[in-house]
């Protein structure tokens, strides 16, 4: 099929690939003018690093990722250890693939150069106006310019997803009452014994924040999250200010201290999801990503279930039946596992966020005896998120 695909984000870019290596002719369509990333760090869980190396992308990536110890939550009123969960060689064991810490334009590089390598084309400069369906086919119109039909479209056009507004209302997206500030800090300007190589969540009193190492070890990334009344900003992303952050998080802990201080720069963003949506799929139609199911970044797999999805589509189209069976089956196998997803997202909100010492105490100390008396307890509630492979799901079987 001829597939033409609106937005080149992390999901666009590996759905164009898992499109392509089934057989399929892609354009991908990017507003941008340049093919380039925010400043900040992504966590690849193995659900999606085993996509990543079935489709022959993982080499590329290891280069210039970082392959954290442990997951690690830390109470940032007391300092004392919630939980550590094993990563690194365990999570390899456990669940066949790594778990990796990445910069996210070297995501989105390592991602566009195999769709180029794949004869993919990649418009930039291109935005998607509005879809009109034929009999027969499904024509995309760019603004101010030119039409081009297709058989099917792929909507991965992030959380103000324009295929989405003109498939189903121009319902905005929700602001979760929660900002995020990003940055990224040279990791030599920082004491090594101050900032473990783990993945380290700091809980606190309706704020939490969050470091790790990417690119190698070289950089430190850090989110700081802090519950805040309204975003008033049209843009969902603009240059933070990092006396508000260290204000925020002044005492927290001597690394978070010297991270903030150290940093030259950050970005702010206001955090939107939206409620599962009725339906991601029309006549010729798919949304995939953050055009159908954006969520709290707090469980990390945002960009992992865009890869979920962009595997599930190309399986099952490939399985032989017409295109809109295909689309139906497609939505049926994701939407029950994003759906859960954004809810836990939401919920580990609610854990990093206790307002009150006592619920602190009520939900935080039992977690960390757990964790000394049986940390695999811990681990195995990762399981079915970090165990699914979209590779191996059977396409067949609807739920
Ligand atoms: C603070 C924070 C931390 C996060 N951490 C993680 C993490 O650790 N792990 C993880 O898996 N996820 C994480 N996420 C989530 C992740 O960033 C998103 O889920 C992911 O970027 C979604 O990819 P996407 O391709 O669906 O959408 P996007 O990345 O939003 O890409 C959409 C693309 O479409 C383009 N576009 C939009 N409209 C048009 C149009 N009309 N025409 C043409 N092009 C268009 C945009 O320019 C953009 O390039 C985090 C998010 C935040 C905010």
């Amino acid at each position: 099929m001829h597939v033409g695909i609106v937005g080149a984000g992390p999901g666009g870019l590996f759905a164009s690939i898992a499109l392509a290596d089934t057989g399929h002719d892609v354009v991908v369509f990017e507003q941008a003018q340049r093919q380039e990333d925010v400043g900040a760090g992504i966590q690849i869980s193995p659900n999606g690093t085993r996509l990543l190396a079935h489709h022959g992308l993982l080499e590329a990536l290891q280069n210039s990722a970082f392959e954290p110890e442990a997951t690690v939550l830390q109470r940032a009123d007391t300092g004392k250890l919630v939980f550590r969960t094993p990563m690194g060689q365990s999570a390899s064991k456990r669940y066949g693939a790594p778990y990796l810490h990445l910069h996210r334009a070297d995501l989105v590089q390592v991602l566009h150069a195999a769709a180029i390598e794949r004869g993919i084309k990649i418009q930039n400069n291109a935005r998607v106006a509005k879809f009109v369906n034929t009999s027969d086919s499904i024509n995309i119109h760019l603004e101010g310019s030119t039409t081009q039909t297709f058989d099917l479209l792929v909507g991965a056009d992030g959380i103000h997803s324009a295929v989405r507004t003109q498939m189903l209302g121009p319902e905005q997206a929700r602001f979760t009452g929660n900002i995020a500030w990003r940055g990224l800090v040279p990791a030599e300007r920082i004491d090594p014994d101050l900032i473990a190589p783990d993945t380290t969540v700091w809980a606190g009193s309706g704020q939490h924040f969050v470091h790790y190492f990417v690119r190698g070890g070289s950089l430190i990334n850090f989110v700081a999250v802090k519950e805040h009344d309204y975003w008033a900003e049209e843009s969902w992303s603009m240059p933070g200010n990092l006396d508000h952050v260290r204000t925020a998080f002044n005492g927290w802990s001597p690394g978070i201290t010297q991270l903030l201080g150290s940093a030259d720069t950050c970005h702010l963003w206001g955090l939107f999801d939206r409620p599962p949506l009725a339906r991601w799929t029309g006549q010729r139609i798919a949304l995939l990503g953050d055009a159908c199911h954006p969520m709290l970044p707090f469980m990390a797999q945002g960009a992992v279930m865009a890869f979920e999805d962009a595997v599930i589509l190309s399986r099952t189209l490939a399985s032989g039946d017409n295109i809109q069976t295909a689309l139906e089956h497609y939505e049926a196998i994701r939407k029950p596992r994003t759906t859960r997803i954004q809810e836990r997202a939401r919920r580990n909100g609610h854990l990093f966020h206790q307002h009150s010492a006592l619920k602190r105490n009520l939900t935080l100390t039992p977690l960390a005896l757990i964790n000394q008396l049986a940390p695999d307890i811990i681990a195995r509630r990762l399981d079915w998120i970090y165990g699914y492979d979209a590779c191996a799901v059977d396409v067949e079987r609807i739920i």
